[in-house]
């Protein structure tokens, strides 16, 4: 049996990721060190900050890209784990990958052991990951919003939204989305339970958004600048809080221009007048603090249907930099994964292209 990698084929270019930018290799198999354990992937993660690192030049020509998964374990040679173990690893975008301790960009400790009888597997790559940690992080411990305040949310069906605004939610707060399509935004009021969802691709958006937010907003969880944000800038209430997760929209931009400083620049005569504070928000700076609270919350609000998560699942390695590339435009719905092989926790699914889950708490 063989490896099969995605590598860097290129530096890329500036800009979003295009044909070209990867290649698809295969090695023999790895051989676990001393104290090491051989492990196949189950699912990958596919994340916006991927692109980031590739462009930032954090990963080579030739370096297998980057990633973290939910992986077995097949072959242990002194290792902390047993063959039939699922664990939290980083294979990065191939079929196996070697265990070997650290901690991953966002300051999780891998390889990890997970339970599957406490919670889908999958899931730690999602809504009981790093994904759920930034939402509650930005919502929970930043933002703090209160009952009845207005609380937006962008990319709200994605992984960081659906959570950032149920939990906002559940704090009492009146929760407005903006997603693309409409069928994102209806998905996150009809079975997510937010209380209104305006599509940023509608020739009226600003009209929409403002509308939505009759009293203003209270609290802005940013997860993609642009155009987005510069229509919520006006609806921002006195002393508004914003965290500044993410700015998706531009991950691709070729301007050279540094985003943060164009998004500080542009919002700065806004904060000022309504005394708006900003959060930078990093997740590795609340794993210490808050991952133990947070799971321990999270995984009783799943329990209770308080919150609910959908994951957007694409079959097979090969497809990989498609889903990726999706993910960056809004061709997601949902948090985005791939399944590399088999996950013996669950009743195998056809093999479709693409198979969406949606699991309802
Ligand atoms: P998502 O699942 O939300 O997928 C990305 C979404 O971004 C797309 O579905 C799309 O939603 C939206 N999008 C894409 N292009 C644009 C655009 N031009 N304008 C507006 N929206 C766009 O990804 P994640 O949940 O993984 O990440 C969400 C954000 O959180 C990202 O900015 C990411 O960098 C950030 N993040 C930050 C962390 C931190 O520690 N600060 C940690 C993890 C994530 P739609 O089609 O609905 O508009």
């Amino acid at each position: 049996m063989l490896n099969r990698s995605w590598t860097m084929a290129r530096k890329p270019p500036l800009g979003w990721p295009s044909d070209g930018d990867f290649e698809l290799i295969e090695t023999p198999l790895p051989e676990p060190a001393v104290g090491q354990a051989l492990t196949r992937t189950i699912y990958l993660s596919l994340d916006p900050y991927q692109w980031g690192r590739r462009r930032g030049g954090l990963e080579a020509v030739g370096d297998v890209c980057h990633g973290r998964t939910v992986s077995e374990v097949t072959v242990d040679n002194g290792s902390e784990f047993s063959p039939g173990d699922i664990i939290f690893n980083t294979n990065g975008w191939q079929t196996h990958g070697l265990t070997g301790a650290g901690v991953d960009v966002f300051g999780y400790m891998f390889p990890r052991k997970l339970d599957p009888d406490s919670a889908p597997i999958s899931t730690a790559i999602g809504i009981l990951g790093m994904l759920g940690l930034t939402a509650y992080a930005g919502v929970y411990v930043q933002c703090d919003p209160q009952p009845g305040e207005t609380v937006v949310i962008s990319a709200a069906s994605g992984g960081v939204g659906q959570a950032a605004g149920q939990i906002a939610r559940i704090k009492g707060a009146r929760v407005v989305g903006v997603a693309g399509a409409q069928k994102k935004c209806d998905f996150v009021v009809d079975e997510l339970g937010f209380d209104a969802c305006v599509s940023r691709l509608s020739p009226t958006f600003a009209a929409d958004l403002k509308s939505a937010c009759p009293d203003g907003i209270d609290v802005y969880f940013e997860n993609v600048g642009g155009e987005v944000y510069e229509n919520v800038l006006p609806l921002l209430n006195r002393n508004s809080r914003i965290t500044l997760c993410g700015m998706i929209s531009q991950y691709g931009n070729t301007d050279g221009r540094d985003a943060g400083e164009v998004w500080r620049q542009t919002g700065a005569p806004f904060f000022e007048r309504q005394a708006v504070s900003v959060h930078g928000l990093h997740v590795r700076n609340f794993v210490q603090s808050h991952q133990e609270k947070f799971l321990a919350e999270m995984t009783e609000w799943i329990r209770d249907g308080l919150v609910k998560y959908r994951e957007d699942v694409w079959q097979g390695l090969d497809s990989v930099p498609e889903a990726f590339a999706a993910m960056l435009s809004g061709g997601n719905f949902g948090k985005t994964l791939v399944k590399i092989g088999d996950d013996p926790t669950t009743a195998q699914a056809p093999e479709t292209q693409r198979a969406r889950r949606n699991i309802l708490g």
